[in-house]
């Protein structure tokens, strides 16, 4: 007897952006870039916001799959003030009050953060337009990206990389913002029904090395994963996240952390397997993936 024909390995991407925060596709675009790029299952995930969902379900393309989640802006004592710590939330109750608010707070702070980078800048004689930035994110959640476009814009620098240098946000014109602290991000996404996952938790080129030791706390307060393929990491960075994630039984993902054209990555660049993905959607209780057809 031959065996039954098994089915193409599926290609799941759990990590991208959309215009609802600092993408450059709206969610409807994004969704049908995704069934372009070949992708069974996509996630949208901006920061700290679930403004996309709608509109991404309803331009569903057939027979893409939709994970509904967002990156949780987060912080932690142990990281230096304006180092955010992101938290990938999956399939969470969008109506949980606590956590809805605690998005909303977050929201509000990056609204006013970007009011004061561009003051610092303007005080420098970096003639930069708030409303102007304001405008051009249309609604959406707020980020220094939207600040980066305008400085490139302005002819001020190249590239959004060029933007984030040590001259302007990434140093000099950083300003902190107050993000959720992310043991209680991690509680508030479970108490809505989510599954929680580390977003490039190596990814010590910018900065962002989280310690071990707090991935095994977090691990106790609830987290589900680790995201290990990611552009951010070196491949010695993945091996050490894999090897973390296997020590603690946690779910291992790999994403584009696709933003439109505000990075280079390509939907899809990196994938999630099968069987993790799985994993993830048994453990979710607030929204269910939705496949249109
Ligand atoms: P914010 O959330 O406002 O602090 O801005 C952080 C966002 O900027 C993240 O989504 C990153 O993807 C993006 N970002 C951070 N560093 C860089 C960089 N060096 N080049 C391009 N984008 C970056
Ligand atoms: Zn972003
Ligand atoms: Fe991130
Ligand atoms: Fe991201």
């Amino acid at each position: 007897m031959t065996p039954p024909p098994s089915s193409a390995p599926r290609r799941i991407d759990l990590h991208t952006h959309s215009t609802a925060s600092d993408g450059t596709l709206t969610p409807a675009e994004l969704v049908r870039a995704a069934a372009e790029a070949g992708l069974d299952v996509v996630a949208i995930t901006d920061h700290d916001t679930t403004a996309g969902w709608e509109p991404a379900l309803r331009a569903l393309p057939p027979g893409l799959t939709l994970v509904r989640g967002a990156e949780i802006s987060c912080l932690w004592n142990g990281v230096q003030p304006g180092v955010s710590l992101h938290l990938l939330a999956y399939l969470f109750d969008p109506d949980s009050p606590a956590l809805a608010a605690e998005l909303a707070r977050v929201r509000a702070a990056r609204e006013i953060r970007g009011q004061r980078i561009v003051e610092l800048l303007r005080a420098d004689g970096v003639e930069l337009d708030w409303t102007e930035i304001h405008t051009a994110a249309a609604g959406g959640s707020i980020g220094r990206p939207h600040i980066a476009a305008a400085l490139i814009r302005a002819g001020l620098v190249a590239t959004t990389t060029e933007a984030f240098g040590p001259q302007w946000l990434g140093w000099r014109y950083r300003v902190p913002k107050p993000d959720i602290d992310v043991f209680r991000a991690v509680e508030l996404v479970r108490a809505a029904g989510g599954v929680p996952v580390f977003a490039h938790p190596r990814a010590s080129r910018r900065g962002r090395i989280v310690p071990d030791e707090l991935i095994v706390e977090l691990a106790e307060a609830g987290l589900a994963g680790l995201e290990a393929d990611h552009e951010d990491h070196s491949p010695a960075e993945r091996e050490h996240v894999r090897a973390l994630a296997d020590r603690l039984g946690l779910v291992v993902t790999g994403s584009s952390d696709f933003h439109g054209t505000h990075k280079t990555v390509r939907l899809g660049a990196h994938v999630t397997s099968p069987q993790a993905y799985e994993r993830i959607v048994a453990q979710a209780t607030g929204v269910d993936p939705v496949v249109s057809d």
